[in-house]
């Protein structure tokens, strides 16, 4: 069966069709972290569907070019880096490479290309040209360039393809320079922002001048040059739709690049957010985690990914850290069965592997990736699975069978066993400590930090080749 998804363009879940469906290749776009400081697991729950898409679009057989953006130049980036008095290539490949290292920390596979907006500041100005050579861009007196909804609107394009706006509100030829605004605020958009003395280095020369892009035709210069004028997804958080995706149909589609009738994306699929007591997880609300606080509790990058793939992807859920706890437990069973299932196959090879488990994943996943129904019938067959074994009612072919099936379904959630978990480093840094007050005899101090390993959920067992971390 087709995957099916919500598509924001219609309103409505379709069958996920690409437009390459003979050689099976899918064209996916997601908009990337903004680089100004580290990222939040909200963020991140955006970031771990597109890999679970990714992932489950390669299970069905596609071959998937994933393009993930870097935004290393726009509005907040800006004003940070004038803060920090660093220069903005120093300041944004600090948090580049953090978000990096968590992003394969969530384990998520590596997107096929990750584009930075500086480096395409050349297609991004051929852009601009070709939309006002079309007569929907127009220089402001500042030498800033802006699109103009009306224009645009006169050709009979259609702006508010995402949500339905209220154009009795916008007053033609109204203007909005900031990057971010609300739908109250529909007004021509900058796509050229014209040098002022706050932006420092930070500019580029520009048939209108020096200056610096405007955040949206970034991701239609990136995406359009390396999936073409059409391609298949486009992945973001809801956030996005208005204005940042609304702007981007209208930048690309007013550029008219595509084949007569081809939209420029075919299926817009958006996360809800990750909330916190209710509200929004984000960074102006103060109410964030980033991974790298969590790590630091203990908990590990797989505890998390699970977590944020608990829920399906259009529904908002409150993190809470006894939610993570949940997650651990969760994992430890799964994990429990895989071991005894590896233990009862020991060394026989998987013949057909089984397929009631990835028959039903299949269809849960089928029907918008409802990763509840999916979770709900891996639980269930891992209890019958137990069961099989205590009764010692299972071959040794029959336990590699499951286990091969089980370990294609943990590969698409990407929570695929590592084997012996791996310790955080705040964990390993107790532990040894541990070995050293015990080497003091200090036992006292030694069994405070077992307690303090214990609450983080992991066990020292002194074992003959010293101590080994492991997890309760
Ligand atoms: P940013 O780095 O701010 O551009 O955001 C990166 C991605 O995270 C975007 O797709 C946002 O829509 C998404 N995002 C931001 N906050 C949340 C949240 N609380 N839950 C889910 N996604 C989010
Ligand atoms: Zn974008």
């Amino acid at each position: 069966m087709a995957l099916n998804l919500f598509n924001t363009l219609t309103r409505r879940i379709e069958p996920f069709a690409p437009m390459d469906a003979q050689e099976r290749r899918v064209g996916m776009y997601c908009c990337g972290p903004t680089v100004h400081d580290f990222a939040h697991i909200g963020n991140f729950k955006t970031f771990v569907l597109a890999d679970l898409v990714r992932r489950y679009l390669e299970f069905k057989g596609y071959q998937v070019n994933h393009v993930m953006n870097v935004t290393d130049v726009e509005d907040k980036i800006i004003r940070r880096v004038r803060e920090s008095g660093t220069t903005l290539q120093e300041f944004t490949r600090r948090y580049e490479s953090a978000f990096f290292e968590d992003h394969r920390a969530l384990n998520c596979l590596a997107p096929t290309s990750t584009p930075r907006a500086t480096e395409f500041i050349g297609d991004i100005v051929a852009l601009i040209e070709r939309l006002q050579a079309r007569k929907l861009a127009y220089v402001a007196a500042d030498g800033s360039v802006y699109f103009s909804i009306d224009k645009y609107r006169g050709c009979g394009c259609r702006y508010g393809q995402l949500l339905n706006l209220n154009f009795d509100q916008m007053r033609p030829g109204e203007r909005v320079a900031n990057d971010e605004y609300g739908k109250e605020a529909i007004a021509d958009f900058a796509l050229w922002k014209a040098r002022v003395p706050e932006d420092g280095d930070v500019f580029w020369p520009s048939p209108w001048g020096e200056g610096r892009p405007g955040w949206h035709i970034e991701c239609s210069a990136m995406s359009m040059k390396l999936l073409g004028p059409s391609f298949d997804l486009h992945l973001g958080g809801e956030d996005l739709i208005f204005p940042h995706h609304e702007d981007e149909i209208a930048q690309s589609e007013g550029a008219g690049l595509q084949a007569n009738g081809m939209p420029f994306v075919r299926h817009w699929v958006h996360a809800a957010f990750l909330l916190v007591e209710g509200k929004k997880m984000s960074k102006s609300l103060g109410n964030f985690f980033t991974l790298r606080d969590l790590l630091e509790k203990g908990f590990v990058g797989r505890e998390i990914r699970y977590l944020l793939l608990s829920a399906r992807y259009r529904e908002s859920f409150n993190f809470t850290l006894e939610g993570l706890q949940s997650a651990r437990v969760a994992l430890a069973r799964l994990d429990e069965c895989l071991g005894k299932l590896r233990d009862r196959a020991a060394g026989a090879s998987a013949g057909v592997v089984d397929a009631t488990l990835l028959q039903g994943v299949t269809e849960a996943l089928d029907d918008d990736l409802n990763v509840s129904q999916a979770w709900g019938t891996i639980f269930e067959w891992v209890r019958d699975q137990n069961r099989k074994i205590s009764e010692g009612g299972m071959t040794p072919a029959e336990a590699a069978n499951a286990s091969a099936a089980f370990e294609k379904v943990l590969g698409i959630f990407g929570l695929e066993a590592t084997g012996a978990a791996e310790a955080p480093d705040a964990v390993r840094a107790l532990a040894e400590a541990r070995q050293a007050a015990r080497k003091a005899r200090d036992f006292r101090q030694a069994d405070v930090l077992r307690d303090e390993l214990k609450a983080l959920g992991w066990v020292v067992e002194d074992t003959a080749k010293g101590p080994k971390l492991k997890r309760l």
